[in-house]
Parts: structure tokens; C-alpha cells; sequence
């Protein structure tokens, strides 16, 4: 009887390591080239990319913390404006788009009047205002 020791195909780790390699250089290539194209219209992905384009605002009241001195001076309390986070997420949506003034980013301002944390009303708690372009789009 003669063996026949080539019954099940032969496994070559080589062939699919070249297979990996060569998919791994045209993803990559794949990659830079879709960023160039993405950086050469850039104009046109504007209104998306500015999407993503989050901003961390610190909270001034309690400088961050969340956290504020009760009236005794001892006792801790959260912050009324930013509900003991300490800061305040704004999402850009457009270059127009500025951290309102009245707020500073926040949403949430103590009212002059009554001391008391309200929502700010020049934003409506978004902590961004629209500013109208500077001059008339082309
Ligand atoms: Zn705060
Ligand atoms: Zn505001």
C-alpha cells in the first residue's frame, strides 16, 4: 500500500499572509486617499464635519467642580447652572455659530435680579448663538 499523505488541501500560511499584507497596503492607500479628497472638498462636507465639532465649556460659576459652598459655608451644594457637571457640552453647527455672550457657553446663568440659576434666554439654553455672516453669502 502506498501513502497518499496529500488528502486535505494544503494550508499555506504564506499565500494568506501576502493576502492580509496586500489588503492591509490598499486600505491604507484607501485611506489616504479618501482623506485627500475629503481635505480637497472640504467646502462641501463644511456643514457635516462642523457637526462633529464639539466644545467643552467650563462652567464659571463653580469653576468646574459641579460643585458649590452652602450658605453656612460647610454644607455642599451642586452647581445651579451646570447641575453639578461642571461643564457644558455646545455642538457647533455652523461657522455663524459663537458661544453666546449672556451665558458664556452654558446655557444656565444666575439672573441678576433674583440670584437664582435660569435658563438663558438670548441662546434658549442652547449656549450658542447664530451670528449673521459679516457678508452676504455668494
Ligand atoms: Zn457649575
Ligand atoms: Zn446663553
Amino acid at each position: 500500500m502506498t501513502a497518499h499523505p496529500q488528502t486535505k488541501p494544503v494550508f499555506r500560511p504564506s499565500s494568506q499572509l501576502i493576502l492580509i499584507l496586500v489588503f492591509t497596503v490598499v486600505g491604507i492607500i484607501f485611506v489616504i486617499l479618501q482623506r485627500q479628497w475629503v481635505l480637497r472638498n472640504e467646502e462641501q462636507f463644511a456643514p457635516y464635519t462642523l457637526l462633529s465639532q464639539v466644545q467643552k465649556v467650563q462652567c464659571d460659576h463653580c469653576g468646574g467642580t459641579g460643585l458649590l459652598k452652602g450658605s453656612n459655608g460647610v454644607q455642599v451644594v451642586l452647581c445651579p447652572v451646570c447641575f453639578g457637571v461642571g461643564s457644558h457640552l455646545v455642538r457647533k453647527t455652523g461657522t455663524a455659530d459663537v458661544l453666546c455672550p449672556a451665558c458664556g457657553g452654558m446655557g444656565r446663568l444666575i439672573d441678576a435680579r433674583t440670584g437664582e440659576a435660569r435658563f438663558c434666554k438670548r441662546c434658549g439654553g442652547r449656549g450658542l448663538i447664530t451670528t449673521e455672516p459679516a457678508e452676504p453669502p455668494k
